[in-house]
């Protein structure tokens, strides 16, 4: 099992230096190498492969300033790239061709292997061509390191290291939750509790508004627009650390709390066509819920289920007949059992029932049916 620590590394002058030309000498290899598949496809109907790529750099020797294997990660990535662009052409989906990375639009480079090392007492990170840079680890790291990701935001620099690491002992005996995520709360789960959205992360999403406009407001190509897009990158930077940090915290509780943990599989293609902001950020903080609490699960014994999110809120939890209602509906009241419930606890439920949880013996079953029913009395 995989598991990643992100910590903030604390580079000198010349090591950014060193740093950006390494982001621009990938940047310029990553375009290259996208012309050259892509002009050997147009030209002759012959596609380039990461074999031949490979070989011709370490033929070239013309880039000794960055260490071989991050070169090499730069031609896996476009691969990945050229991959998914035909796995959906194949799939008859709009395929959208790999595209040139513009100037400063390259941010992370990669050691798949070797080429980095870190201190025995874990304050820094020796990085091959770069040198050694200060690093704040919040935690240790554990298991064998097999990868480290060195990342720019804005003007912050960050290492991640992806870890191999043991899963712990299979299924706990927590009880099972399902979990209805949604736009008013941040989610609800199948026992009743409700989690709001983020006093903070409502505020920094108004101040990126208020960024974004003066942005707008400013002269193309002027200095105080260049400024105005700092302090959005940043305020940017601020929330996505702020909705990091949430989903680290409740995904702990989830893992620590529940042997079973569903959601509803989400419309990825709903979400990347949604532009609203305020929207798109949640969608973004459901998606990273999810896979935190996936790995912390996997870590704690239990596991994540993702389940089909048919007709989760119009089914009754109790009876199973449909009852329809619209998004402004918050009440359920079922026409056939008269079970009358918070809307987003029956979705909760459904979803809870989908899972393939099944309790581990008679007497759990009996108590955890007993709850429910005196949370659905109390629910609505
Ligand atoms: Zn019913």
């Amino acid at each position: 099992m995989r598991r990643s620590y992100r910590s903030r590394i604390y580079p000198n002058r010349t090591q950014v230096r060193t740093l950006l030309a390494t982001l621009e000498t990938c940047r310029r290899l990553y375009n290259n190498a996208l012309a050259e598949r892509r002009d050997a496809w147009k030209e002759k109907q012959r596609s380039v492969t990461y074999t031949h790529q490979a070989n011709a750099l370490a033929a070239g020797k013309d880039e000794l300033q960055v260490h071989s294997q991050v070169l090499q990660d730069v031609l896996r990535r476009l691969k990945k790239a050229f991959d998914a662009f035909f796995r959906r052409v194949k799939n008859g989906e709009v395929p959208g061709h790999p595209r040139f990375k513009g100037k400063g639009r390259y941010d992370s480079f990669t050691y798949p292997q070797s080429g980095f090392s870190l201190s025995e007492d874990g304050e820094h990170v020796t990085l091959s061509k770069i040198g050694s840079v200060r690093i704040k680890l919040h935690r240790p790291v554990e298991g064998a390191i097999k990868t480290l990701t060195i990342t720019r935001d804005v003007d912050q620099w960050y290492a991640v290291f992806s870890c191999e690491v043991e899963a712990g002992p299979r299924m706990n005996a927590n009880p099972s939750v399902g979990i209805d995520v949604g736009l008013k709360k941040f989610a609800t789960l199948s026992d009743g509790t409700v989690i709001d959205n983020p006093r903070v992360l409502r505020e920094s999403e108004r101040k990126i508004k208020r960024a974004q406009r003066r942005v707008s407001r400013r002269r193309k190509g002027s200095n105080r627009r260049k400024k105005a897009k700092r302090v959005l990158a940043k305020t940017h930077r601020r929330v996505r650390n702020q909705r990091r940090d949430f989903a680290h915290k409740l995904s702990r509780k989830l893992a620590d709390s529940y042997s079973t943990i569903t959601f509803e599989k989400l419309n990825i293609m709903n979400m990347v066509k949604n532009h609203h902001l305020a929207k798109s950020i949640i969608d973004a903080s459901w998606n990273q819920l999810i896979q935190f609490t996936t790995y912390k699960a996997e870590g704690a014994g239990g596991r994540v289920e993702l389940v089909d999110p048919k007709n989760t809120s119009q089914m009754c939890s109790r009876c199973g007949v449909l009852v329809k209602k619209t998004l402004s509906v918050r009440v359920h009241e079922c026409w056939n059992c008269g079970l009358t419930i918070d809307r987003d606890l029956n979705a909760a439920i459904n979803i809870q029932d989908r899972s393939g949880w099944e309790p581990p013996d008679a007497p759990v079953e009996l108590e955890t049916a007993s709850k429910r029913e005196a949370s659905l009395l109390v629910g609505g």
